[in-house]
């Protein structure tokens, strides 16, 4: 820690000068400047951005790098790989480097975009660095467009307008901002100050936004048992189609959701899931993280097993909270979890690698269709409520996941290195329950199902088929086609009966039988058969038409509902209560 603050203070501070002189040309124009430098000087551009947990390759937006010194002679800047490029030594001691960088991002708010209505970026996508100056001080001056107004969740460098400071690459490239004319509600909670800050104007309706982000705020709070920001910027991206991702910041979170997120509840709904979600981050991978997630090398990968804690932990956590403080309702609670275990039971890259393989593969693209990252989200969320609940019901109520979480961010979640697989093992027991890092392995290191429905009977709940939507036969694939097109297969599921048949991914189903199929009427037609009944199938492969006999399986609903049971022993209720009721009214001054 000392050698650090040692190294810190004689490095030289970075300067940043962000520009956007011509939004409709998505170019952001930057100048990073350097003193005290004695020797050629490399600058490279990070190969990811975190929270992302994937290579971007942001060196490739890049156009016109140039580099001068205090005195604008132009020095040499030569590409040395495809991120770096090295900058001759300076007569007067200061490098100046310029460049151009493209943001034109839509749907999502993991990069950057600018545009003539406004600029939004996570700094990582936009802004090189000296590898060797990693830890040096860095302040960032943005330069808005016009009469454009900004949010950024950087610390606020003194009293210059649109000036802010980080004690090191790593945290300014963590900085969020949004420029335009955006719409702003803020709120004072616990001792730090909040903004909402919305790309463009949205109708609220009734919608008490402030308020519910509120009730969420410190219900998140009360899990982990402190504050450890004085500040947090809520960043949306309003798109007017579609549009749904964030990234988690350690002073904020950069959000995209579509402008009607206000309208139908379900909307909204969504709208609070994506804010809790990213909000809950600020502890759960921000600042208690997996050995690895920073401080960061951003020349390449960093795996790690976790990512399932990270991402899924999160994701539980995320809609627990909003329910315990009333955003949402007990009933889309339940109505999210059994969309989560519907989503489980069809995953078969869940039965191909383990969760922790998962995690570690994550970097890594992969062509196996059912293989997606998305699986730390949907299992991983699974495996923090079968922990929880078989923590609370093996202590009589005493303890929970809470407790395990709250434990881990205070031994680590201050510290610059992240927690070991051992150390979140060692919290489950020490903070958890005997026993329950046995139950951890048993479901995260080997690929599986998981009983998901035996811990929701410990709080006397229950997840039973949908009487609304039939079950249908096995087949073991999965089309994502829509309306009267024919179904397209995705991909099939090994061992299935729709493998066994012979079926493969692409293949556009026409009929079965002499039925003629489209995607909108495909559950229907699938109800009408029978398991163990042989049907003929007939379709596409590579523009010949083909027919394979196919035997249904045994039938699964397509849909779940989750709910309380009506003869839960009043113990299950009273654990049921206290798993989803309010906790920040008795942990909060
Ligand atoms: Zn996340």
């Amino acid at each position: 820690m000392v050698a650090a603050l040692t190294l810190s203070a004689i490095l030289a501070t970075t300067s940043y000068r962000v520009a956007m002189p011509d939004p409709a040309s998505h170019f952001f124009n930057v100048e990073v400047r350097f003193e005290q430098v004695k020797a050629p000087l490399r600058f490279a551009f990070p190969a990811f951005s975190p929270g992302g947990w994937k290579i971007d390759e942001i060196a490739g937006n890049v156009l016109d790098l140039a580099a001068v010194d205090g005195g604008r002679r132009i020095l040499p800047a030569v590409k040395i790989d495809k991120q770096t490029w090295e900058i001759g030594k300076p007569g007067d001691g200061t490098v100046v480097v310029a460049y151009r960088v493209y943001a034109n991002e839509k749907g999502t708010a993991y990069a950057a975009r600018l545009n003539t209505a406004m600029a939004q970026a996570n700094l990582a996508s936009i802004l090189g660095y000296a590898p060797e100056r990693q830890r040096a001080p860095g302040r960032l001056a943005i330069e808005p467009f016009g009469d454009w107004k900004v949010a950024c969740s950087l610390a606020p460098a003194g009293s210059q307008p649109f000036t802010y400071e980080a004690p090191d690459f790593d945290v300014l490239a963590d900085g969020i901002f949004l420029a335009g004319l955006f719409t702003e509600v803020g709120f004072d909670d616990g001792g730090a100050r909040y903004r909402l800050a919305f790309s463009r104007a949205p109708d609220f309706k009734d919608r008490k936004v402030g308020d519910d982000v509120r009730k969420i705020v410190r219900e998140a709070a009360a899990v982990f048992g402190e504050t450890p920001y004085d500040r947090y910027l809520f960043l949306y991206v309003l798109e007017a189609e579609g549009g749904h991702g964030g990234i988690e910041h350690l002073y904020g979170a950069s959000m995209c959701a579509p402008l009607e997120s206000f309208e139908e509840r379900e909307a909204y709904r969504k709208f609070l899931g994506l804010t809790s979600h990213e909000f809950v981050h600020a502890w759960n991978v921000k600042r208690m993280r997996p050995a690895g997630l920073g401080p960061f090398d951003f020349t390449k990968e960093s795996p790690t097993h976790n990512l399932y804690v990270a991402e899924g932990f999160t994701s539980y956590y995320g809609n627990l909270v909003a329910t315990r403080g009333g955003a949402t309702t007990r009933e889309e609670y339940f109505k999210s979890l059994a969309e989560g275990l519907v989503t489980d039971r069809g995953n078969p890259g869940i039965r191909a690698k383990s969760l922790e393989a998962h995690s570690w593969d994550w970097w890594l693209p992969s062509d196996i269709p059912y293989l997606t990252y998305r699986t730390n989200y949907t299992r991983g969320s699974l495996v923090a409520l079968v922990l929880d609940l078989e923590i609370r019901s093996a202590t009589g109520g005493n303890r929970s996941l809470d407790d395990v979480m709250r434990s881990l961010y205070g031994r680590t979640g201050k510290r610059a290195s992240g927690y070991t697989d051992a150390e979140l093992r060692e919290a489950l027991v020490t903070a958890g329950a005997p026993g329950m890092d046995a139950r951890l392995d048993a479901m995260v290191t080997r690929p599986g199902t998981l009983d998901a429905a035996a811990a929701l009977a410990l709080v006397g709940v229950e997840a039973v088929p949908d009487p609304a939507s039939p079950a249908v036969p096995f087949f073991g694939w999965r089309t994502s086609s829509a309306g009267k097109d024919f179904p397209a297969l995705d991909w099939i599921e090994p061992g299935s009966p729709a493998a066994a048949a012979g079926l493969q991914d692409r293949d556009l189903i026409v009929a079965l039988d002499d039925r003629r199929l489209s995607a909108e009427r495909l559950d229907k037609e699938l109800a009408l058969l029978q398991p163990g009944t042989p049907v003929g199938v007939s379709f596409f492969r590579d523009g010949t038409l083909r027919k394979v006999e196919l035997i249904p399986g045994a039938p699964v609903p397509p849909k779940l509902i989750v709910r309380p049971r009506a003869d839960a022993t009043p113990e299950q209720k009273s654990r049921l209560e206290a798993w989803l009721g309010a906790r920040s009214a008795a942990t909060t001054p």
